[in-house]
């Protein structure tokens, strides 16, 4: 038996430059109907705030982790979401390595947060992709980066004022620039899981008169979100849901998904060959091959991909199966029409094949 869970696992809250509570943010969660968020504010651990909140008869599980920089480098990039550590880290944030390591000696997870972002010139804003690639030992990095996307589309005024007011026509997928740098660590033989997030702020910008909030919470929580799925069942108790959560990332049994066209809710992607099954994020031997199966919610395109090259694909299908002979990673993408264009709406882990 496989559960889903859906969660968001890249906010702020006003203990850093977001604009709500903690509180506020697990409402918000509860109205957009998803299961779990984690704050992960900038350069501060904030503790003793984990724990399910419930609003009737629903509930979402609070956690916090954290988003570290170096804040004295120029620009500043290399932003780091680190979660499970129980601890403040950002001390360690001048040297990337040093800072996984330290992520890994409290036996928590590391994930380079929004690994492209580009500048936005006309409202002032750096770039602040990641640039150290030489590093090591990370869990994974954020594939899709829903205010990274809509700041690459802050062309000019114009453009920033269509967007602020037309939020469903930003999120397009993630950028080619993540997905071939993901790709290509794959095909070292790296183990690299995906999660997407939404960056959420909630900003109160100002467009020439135009006052405006960027973007509510509730609405960020119906986009770009990470579904995980789990052998056992979240049981409400935090220590215990806590770990399925987590573990179920570490393992790369989740994937990303758009759902504000429509739900990616019981999307899977399994690997059987002659020693089992898995789902995606886990590995199987390749001899006498490996039947990889997609499923998804609803009839659509998607394709299939071997160390970054497509070599399958299905229109208009439901269900798509191929027999995998060649070792290396296999990884799934759909794509949904929506707002006048086909769009990125899920992304999976890959099927390892050894
Ligand atoms: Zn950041
Ligand atoms: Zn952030």
């Amino acid at each position: 038996m496989v559960y889903e869970y859906v969660g968001n696992m890249h906010l702020h809250t006003h203990y850093s430059d977001g604009h709500v509570s903690h509180e506020d943010v697990a409402m918000a969660a509860i109205e957009a109907g998803i299961d779990f968020v984690v704050a992960t504010d900038h350069n501060i651990y904030v503790g003793g705030i984990d724990g399910y909140r419930t609003m009737g008869e629903r509930r979402v599980l609070l956690l916090v982790g954290e988003e570290v920089h170096d804040q004295t480098r120029d620009p500043q990039k290399n932003h780091l979401l680190i979660y499970e550590t129980h601890k403040e880290l950002s001390t360690f944030a001048k040297i990337p390595q040093t800072l996984i390591d330290e992520v890994n000696n409290a036996g928590g997870l590391a994930f380079l947060a929004h690994p492209h972002d580009p500048e936005a010139p006309a409202f002032n804003e750096p770039d602040l992709s990641w640039v150290n690639w030489e590093v090591d030992g990370y869990t994974g990095l954020e594939l899709w980066n829903f205010m990274s996307e809509f700041k690459s589309l802050l062309k000019s005024f114009p453009k920033a004022f269509y967007y602020a007011f037309n939020p469903t026509q930003i999120a397009s997928g993630p950028f080619p620039e993540v997905l071939s740098k993901w790709d290509s660590l794959l095909s070292q033989g790296k183990k690299v899981v995906a999660i997407g997030g939404a960056d959420a702020h909630a900003l109160p910008a100002r467009i020439g008169p135009i006052k405006r909030t960027l973007f509510p919470y509730k609405f960020h929580f119906q986009t770009v979100n990470t579904h995980i799925l789990t052998e056992e069942p979240l049981i409400g108790d935090l220590e215990v849901d806590r770990m399925r959560i987590f573990q179920a990332l570490r393992r790369g049994h989740c994937f990303v998904g758009y759902d504000l066209p429509a739900s990616t809710r019981g999307f899977r992607f399994m690997g059987i060959g002659n020693e089992g099954q898995t789902l995606m994020g886990g590995s199987l031997q390749s001899n006498f091959g490996v039947t990889l199966q997609v499923k998804l919610p609803l009839r659509t395109t998607s394709r299939l991909l071997h160390n970054g090259t497509e070599i399958t694909s299905w229109e208009n299908a439901e269900v798509g199966v191929f027999t995998a002979q060649e070792p290396g990673a296999y990884r799934v993408e759909a794509f949904i029409p929506y707002k006048g264009k086909m769009r990125g709406w899920i992304y999976s882990n890959p099927i390892y094949i050894t």
